[in-house]
């Protein structure tokens, strides 16, 4: 990054033309589950297309940095926090029903609250995503899911603005959806349209409660975490392996492995972002160095030291 780029008059004056709220300096640990993680240079909380399209016009540019903040729930940010401008689409949340059997909601909406919706309006499919405590745009990139059940099943299309501010509806065959991630340009996922099954209401309600059940029962749900650390290696799962390992419990300042779900970190208080990564590379050493398995993180680590 440049001085330039860390300069804050610099970026007023880049953003002076931007009509909606901004925040400088903004700590990013809040917007987080796991609570840790240093500052943002400047937090934009676009309203509308026009305003969103602005802002990727002049980080184009001006060739900034930028980073698209979902809900902050598969995020590790660093200490020093993000440099550049951070996208907060917290008022981009719209959700609708179209026709019988499609959903349109926009890329800052939550998803637990579209599974919500769409069990109001008696359309089963998304009923996973009732306990996937992040954003639309936040599900599609990570093609977020549960075992048998992933968004990618649920897209039909993905309307994404590119970094020079250009919208487009990519249909569902282009978005490449991979094992938590996908193949999409870099951009911002401004809306998605989903098709589910027409199902009534009470059929949907009951799954969605058998599934928050079972996450109450096996995973920290009410501790400070990212969700799992680790993406499932193949035939396995990194959560077996690390309990295995032995390392359930284990602690690292204020980061611990959580002894109910060992794919789980939990914050118990006063964690730094640096604890959690040295509680991770701990994670993965030991799960190599005993099981021969090399542990790919699912959350994403970002930011500057
Ligand atoms: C208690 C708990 C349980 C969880 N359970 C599951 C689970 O069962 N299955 C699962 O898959 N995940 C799970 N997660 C992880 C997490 O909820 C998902 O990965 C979720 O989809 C992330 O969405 P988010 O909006 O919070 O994204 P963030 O964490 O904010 O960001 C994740 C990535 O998505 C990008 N992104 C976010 N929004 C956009 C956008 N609009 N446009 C472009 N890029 C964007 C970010 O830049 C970042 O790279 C869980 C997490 C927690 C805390």
């Amino acid at each position: 990054m440049t001085e330039e780029i860390c300069d804050t008059a610099f970026y007023r004056e880049v953003l002076k033309g931007f009509q909606g709220d901004l925040r400088w300096d903004e700590p990013l640990a809040p917007y987080t589950t796991l609570k840790v993680g240093g500052p943002g240079n400047v937090m934009v909380f676009p309203s509308n297309v026009t305003e969103l399209v602005f802002l990727l016009e002049q980080i184009s540019k001006h060739h900034l940095p930028y980073f698209v903040l979902g809900g902050g729930s598969n995020l590790l940010i660093k200490d020093g926090g993000i440099g550049g401008i951070v996208f907060n689409l917290r008022q981009l949340n719209k959700i609708e029903a179209v026709g019988f059997d499609f959903l349109m909601a926009e890329g800052g909406a939550s998803y637990p609250k579209v599974a919500t919706f769409a069990m109001e309006n008696d359309l089963g499919g998304l009923e996973f995503a009732a306990g996937i405590p992040g954003s639309v745009g936040g599900a599609v990139a990570m093609n977020a899911g549960v075992p048998g059940a992933e968004t990618s099943e649920a897209v039909i299309s993905v309307t994404l603005v590119n970094e020079t501010g250009e919208i487009s509806e990519i249909p569902v065959q282009e978005v490449g959806f991979t094992y938590r991630g996908t193949k999409l340009p870099r951009g911002i996922i401004l809306a998605v349209a989903f098709r589910l099954t027409p199902r009534p209401k009470a059929e949907i309600e009951e799954k969605i409660k058998s599934i928050l059940k079972k996450r109450r029962d096996r995973q920290p749900v009410n501790l400070s975490n990212c969700g799992s650390v680790f993406k499932n290696p193949a035939n396995g799962f990194a959560g077996d392996l690390v309990e295995k390992a032995g390392l359930k419990g284990h602690r690292i300042g204020g980061a611990e492995i959580s002894s109910q779900h060992a794919n789980f970190v939990i914050n118990k208080g006063g964690a730094k972002a640096s604890d959690f990564i040295a509680l991770i590379e701990k994670m993965q050493h030991t799960v190599a160095e005993r099981f021969g398995v090399e542990l790919e993180p699912e959350v994403k680590i970002v930011g500057q030291k």
